[in-house]
């Protein structure tokens, strides 16, 4: 293949990925959308791969399992709200397969076994959730082109505990905390560490929980840390574990980065991600996530699904009879 073809079926791949770009919201913003520059910083990588005839590798460290926020979600297993980012994900893959024939393959990373302590999310919990994962992803039409790939995984880290494991990772792949703090007061990552700080701060302010408002913003701030540390350490251990994959990621990132932010649903909140939502059908033939408790406020019913309640849903909009 000439190489003006592979740059030419390159950017193709890049902009069907760049059609779903997740917008920064602060500094380094993209100036439009989809972004020239955020494609081209990916665009060596998609090359390497079509000049060797290989499907393209993306590497999305993502679906660590539910929030324990229950007025976020439903549940610990994967419902609807994953379904359709799974679902949305297949897509990708099949869009990419009609200008590229070799295709796709997103890897999804689950990182809740990494920082599951840290966001107070059970081990049993997080294997119920893979488990899960691992039968909605073979529900997938074939070839779907997703796969999953965990803690577990690391070759490096078999036979151990899952306490062990996330000390090894710590041990092996992360930056001390007193690096990362420095960074995040110097204006790094800033973003990052304040969805953290929030997303902590509204899982531990349950009606259970009988502390102070600043104690818990204290302990949110601290474990939000732990989070980014273990998040970083994982995806470094990622870009060890399959050199050349383009990086994709669930949060926004700045311009020209080298990950790059996607929607897996459409969400009114650039930070909500269907572990910390749930799905709601508008009733127009839509999808969007939002808290499950917005979704109840808005008078949506639950809807069940073989036994358990799987999203919720509006009633659709009245048809008028016709003059
Ligand atoms: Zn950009």
């Amino acid at each position: 293949m000439a190489d003006s073809d592979v740059t030419r079926i390159a950017r193709r791949v890049m902009e069907l990925v760049l059609r779903h770009q997740r917008k920064g919201d602060r500094t380094g913003t993209c100036a439009q959308l989809p972004c020239p520059a955020c494609r081209d910083a990916h665009l060596a990588r998609v090359e390497r791969y079509v000049a060797a005839g290989e499907p393209v590798r993306f590497v999305l460290p993502a679906f660590p399992g539910k929030s324990p926020n229950t007025a976020k979600v439903l549940g610990v297993l994967p419902d609807m709200a994953e379904r359709l980012a799974l679902e949305f994900l297949g897509g990708l893959t099949a869009r990419i397969r009609e200008v590229y024939a070799p295709g796709a393959e997103i890897l999804i990373c689950s990182d809740g076994r990494v920082f599951g302590d840290a966001v107070g999310i059970a081990d049993a919990h997080i294997t119920a959730y893979q488990d899960e994962l691992r039968r909605l992803i073979a529900a997938l039409p074939r070839p779907g082109g997703i796969g999953l790939f965990t803690l577990e995984d690391v070759p490096e880290l078999a036979g151990l505990g899952h306490d062990r494991r996330r000390e090894v990772l710590a041990e092996r792949w992360a930056e001390p905390l007193e690096q990362l703090r420095k960074r995040v007061r110097a204006g790094e990552d800033v973003a990052l560490y304040r969805a953290m700080t929030r997303f902590l701060f509204e899982d531990g302010n349950t009606p259970a929980y009988t502390g102070s408002r600043a104690a818990l913003q204290r302990d949110a701030r601290a474990r939000a840390y732990t989070v980014m540390q273990r998040s970083k350490a994982w995806g470094d251990l990622l870009a060890e574990r399959f050199p050349g994959a383009v990086r994709l990621s669930i949060h926004p990132q700045p311009c020209g980065a080298d990950k790059l932010g996607i929607h897996l649903v459409a969400t009114p909140d650039n930070w909500l991600t269907p572990w910390h939502s749930v799905a709601l059908d508008t009733g127009d033939g839509d999808w969007v996530l939002v808290k499950r408790a917005d979704a109840e406020r808005r008078g949506a019913r639950p809807v069940r699904v073989a036994g358990r309640t799987s999203h919720y849903a509006l009633a659709a909009a009245p048809v008028l009879p016709a003059a």
